[in-house]
């Protein structure tokens, strides 16, 4: 017969064996999803992942253009399989999901979504959009804001392209410094002069990333592939870029 200190030995052994073999790898976040534009053409899903400590709190805004696919991929990527253990991340996949369904950087044609920030409650569906967009900067109180993009043609090749850069829209100094920082980060992978990014100061008026910062006093960082790249490398580029970001936070889960 076994005796009961026996017992209590046998079953802490084994909890200790357990907790050495299987060692964190539950994380502890919760998605939740809203919908923004409810009942119109322009519904579409912002994925809320929480973990205990509410801040750093980022948003990732991508599908502005819905012909920029690999923003679009990263970010339903993300959404599906990012493990973070702190903060709270915000991903809206598609910003406007009729430009993201019909594949054209703007739906309708002529409006284009990053021009007309902060948006209008009363106005244009497009102005509607941005606006709910704006509020939920505001109402979620977020710390960092990051516009996924992609160009058509390299910024080394054609200044009137962003391809391969980090767009702010200030030359304010935090913001320049860690913008460098995660240019340097993205180049480390990157042998070929031509698809190393690089930073660019250029304040884009109306644009998500130009409100977030001017008028919410939020640090907002604009990102771009170049399109001339394979798809399945600018995914790659974009998951990465967020990543390196979350990091930098100590926001992501280091796998064990
Ligand atoms: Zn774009």
């Amino acid at each position: 017969m076994i005796s009961i200190r026996k017992y209590f030995r046998i079953i802490f052994i084994v909890l200790i064996l357990f907790l050495f073999c299987f060692p964190q790898t539950a994380f502890l976040q919760i998605t939740s999803v809203e919908y923004i534009c409810v009942g119109t053409d322009y519904e579409t899903p912002v994925y809320i992942i929480r973990t205990d400590s509410k801040e750093p709190t980022i948003m990732i805004v991508a599908g502005t253009h819905g012909n920029e696919k690999a923003g679009i991929k990263a970010a339903e990527y993300l959404k599906d399989n990012i493990k973070i253990e702190k903060g709270t991340l915000i991903i809206i996949p598609e910003a406007n999901i009729l430009a993201c369904e019909k594949a054209v950087r703007n739906f309708p044609q002529d409006i284009n979504l990053n021009r007309i920030y902060p948006g209008n409650p009363q106005g244009n569906s497009i102005e509607k959009l941005a606006s709910k967009i704006f509020n939920l900067m505001k109402k979620y109180d977020i710390n960092l804001l990051v516009d996924l993009h992609e160009s058509i043609e390299f910024y080394k090749k054609n200044p009137k392209n962003y391809g391969q850069t980090v767009v702010i829209d200030s030359d304010d100094d935090c913001l320049f410094e860690l913008s460098s920082f995660f240019v340097e980060e993205m180049n480390k992978g990157i042998k070929e002069d031509s698809n190393k990014y690089q930073v660019l100061v250029d304040p884009v008026k109306g644009s998500t990333a130009y409100s977030a910062y001017y008028q919410l006093g939020i640090p907002a960082l604009t990102f771009e592939t170049c399109r001339k790249l394979p798809l399945s490398f600018r995914i790659g580029e974009q998951i990465k870029f967020v990543k390196i970001i979350l990091s930098k936070w100590n926001m992501l889960a280091v796998q064990r």
